[in-house]
């Protein structure tokens, strides 16, 4: 990998931090409805995520490997990485599980009204949300997809489109090689 895409990726680990630490103050803040807790794994799923999170993530696991995994499909809606609803790459995992269970602010596909997103086991009701009690999905997406479009077009080894995704479950075979 060059060092143009090497530098993305320092900048995708920077933006994950930021993220994690807003998911934990947020947690934090909702710590009386959040019924989030180890082995529940309702929100996981084969995701499937940008290049610069996927290369991110391989290069972190080929570091520190997963001891378990599974061999499901590339296209299989069950992620390889989750054994007995525990996730097995947590240190690795993407953004997209980092603030899974946290009421999430976007902007509905009109572009005219916010939508607000959020897991029914923590949340019954919606309505005391603002934008300085939820995570702003659109402010972080942007930030993510500027990131990535900067790391395609410098990551020669297998070429890649703006909106290209690569599935989680890839990892695996990927690990291998
Ligand atoms: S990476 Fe981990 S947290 Fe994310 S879907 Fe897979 S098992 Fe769940």
């Amino acid at each position: 990998m060059n060092e143009k895409a090497l530098q993305k990726i320092n900048n995708y680990i920077a933006l994950r931090t930021e993220i994690s630490e807003l998911s934990a103050k947020l947690g934090t803040l909702h710590k009386d409805k959040m019924a989030c807790k180890k082995a529940c794994s309702s929100c996981c799923m084969n995701f499937k995520v940008l290049p610069v999170e996927y290369f991110s993530m391989l290069n972190q696991l080929k570091e520190n490997p997963p001891k378990e995994f599974r061999e499901l499909d590339v296209e299989d809606d069950d992620c390889n990485f989750l054994i007995d609803h525990i996730c097995q790459m947590y240190e690795a995992r993407p953004i997209i599980c980092r603030t899974h269970g946290l009421p999430l602010l976007f902007m509905n596909q009109e572009g005219d009204a916010w939508e607000l997103s959020a897991c029914p086991l923590n949340f019954k009701k919606f309505d005391d949300f603002h934008t300085e009690n939820t995570y702003p999905q659109d402010t972080y997406n942007s930030k993510l997809f500027l990131i990535n479009r900067e790391f395609v077009k410098n990551h020669q080894n297998e070429k890649f489109g703006d909106f290209d995704m690569i599935s989680l479950n890839r990892l695996v075979g990927d690990l291998r090689k």
